[in-house]
């Protein structure tokens, strides 16, 4: 059987359609349109057909943390027979002279975490003569073990940031801490959703992109979307209550 013809017993087509309910709900509760909700299949350490298998059911944004990885399943499934429309998120930290792997490929670079990456990104977009959508990585919680940049100074980086012709700011995006309770991420997300207005407001973030129609706040995860999503999140990166959980020894497969 094809992913096609049986999509709707798979576990993961169930899975998304569980997902899009929850977030169907959450935008009810905000009265807001699901419409404008872009839900990204986050598919980092789980096989390519798991992708096919999701996009089978639908998805059509998925995200990847690392650039070999990623590049490995664009690979495959462009040269795959008739491969159908993905859009490839870049959700992990990009190392500078990675870059370069992504250009043309990845449809929204969601973790821009430094002046001198977006620099980087910068050069070998001129390269190419490319423009390249991104969004800036914010640290709401100030947590030591994430990258970002913290709340306060995203707004000078901002202003550096969108200054360079082939780099596109669109929005930001965030990891709130793990946690039990998603109302202790309430907060957070809601701080980011005012800094992305001011932002806009500000002239700093592109709001006319036909692709991603910003501000773009990209935030929440399998634990914690719902919260995000009252919040105004027009991204939410769902891996583990899509796909289920990923290996724990972190080994791609
Ligand atoms: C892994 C990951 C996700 C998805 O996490 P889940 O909890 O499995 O939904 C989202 N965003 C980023 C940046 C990630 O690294």
């Amino acid at each position: 059987m094809t992913p096609h013809e049986n999509h709707q017993e798979s576990e993961i087509g169930k899975n998304l359609e569980t997902v899009r309910a929850r977030i169907r709900a959450a935008c009810k509760r905000a009265g807001r349109d699901p419409e404008d909700v872009t839900l990204i299949a986050v598919s980092k350490l789980k096989p390519y057909e798991d992708i096919l298998e999701a996009r089978a059911s639908g998805a059509e944004d998925f995200g990847e943390n690392y650039v070999q990885e990623m590049a490995a399943k664009m690979d495959r499934h462009d040269s795959s027979e008739n491969p159908s429309s993905i859009r490839w998120h870049m959700i992990g930290h990009l190392q500078k002279n990675k870059v370069k792997y992504l250009m043309g490929r990845a449809a929204l670079i969601h973790s821009v975490d430094s002046v001198s990456l977006a620099e980087q990104i910068e050069k070998e977009a001129a390269k190419r003569d490319l423009t390249v959508r991104v969004l800036l990585e914010v640290n709401a919680a100030g947590e030591a073990s994430k990258f970002g940049f913290a709340p306060d100074a995203a707004g000078e980086a901002a202003k550096e940031i969108s200054a360079l012709p082939h780099v596109k700011v669109l929005g930001l995006m965030t990891s709130a801490p793990p946690t039990e309770d998603p109302e202790s991420n309430r907060g957070f997300f809601r701080e980011l959703r005012i800094l992305a207005m001011d932002l806009a407001a500000k002239g700093l973030i592109d709001t006319g992109d036909p692709e991603f129609r910003g501000p773009v706040l990209s935030m929440g995860m399998t634990g914690d979307f719902e919260t995000a999503v009252e919040e105004g999140a027009t991204m939410v990166r769902i891996g583990t209550a899509i796909f289920g959980r990923r290996d724990a020894a972190g080994i791609a497969r």
